[in-house]
């Protein structure tokens, strides 16, 4: 069974499209945090940013940055967030690859305040930064 973006794609779930091209696929976020608020997602099926090909990753962002200049200009926005949720503790609902596109305006407060944290001391952030880079192939 088809994911539901890879319906939407197909046309067997009605979307407000606004872009398509050989690898891509961009529409109306159907609850958007502002008008506007766009999904862009690759026509091959990859749960998320983390099992993402490197070719298609290309294209993928070639079109996040096409649209979100389309977003800005066409919402006449103030400026752009790109949003990408990758697994459930980061937000992530639909297991299909996505970037929400969101237009942002001048003190529209559409996102709480994250919250912050504070490595103990240098020794522990410097540990932290070691290992990540230990862990890039
Ligand atoms: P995420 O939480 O990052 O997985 O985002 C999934 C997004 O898909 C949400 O913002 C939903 O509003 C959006 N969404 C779910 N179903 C549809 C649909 N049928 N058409 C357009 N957007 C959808």
């Amino acid at each position: 069974m088809d994911d539901l973006f890879l319906r939407i794609i197909k046309g067997e779930i009605p979307s407000s499209k606004v872009y398509e091209d050989a690898d891509t696929f961009a529409f109306l976020d159907i609850r958007p945090i502002n008008k506007g608020h766009t999904l862009v997602i690759p026509k091959t099926k990859y749960r998320n940013i983390l099992d993402m090909d490197e070719a298609v990753l290309a294209s993928f962002i070639r079109t996040v940055q096409k649209v979100a200049r389309a977003v800005k200009q066409a919402a006449n926005a103030d400026g752009v967030n790109l949003i990408m949720n990758n697994e459930a503790p980061a937000g992530q609902d639909v297991f299909h690859a996505h970037f929400h596109v969101i237009p942002r305006f001048t003190d529209d407060h559409v996102f709480e305040r994250p919250k912050h944290t504070a490595y103990e001391n240098d020794g522990e952030r410097d540990s932290v930064a070691h290992s990540i880079a230990e862990a890039i192939d």
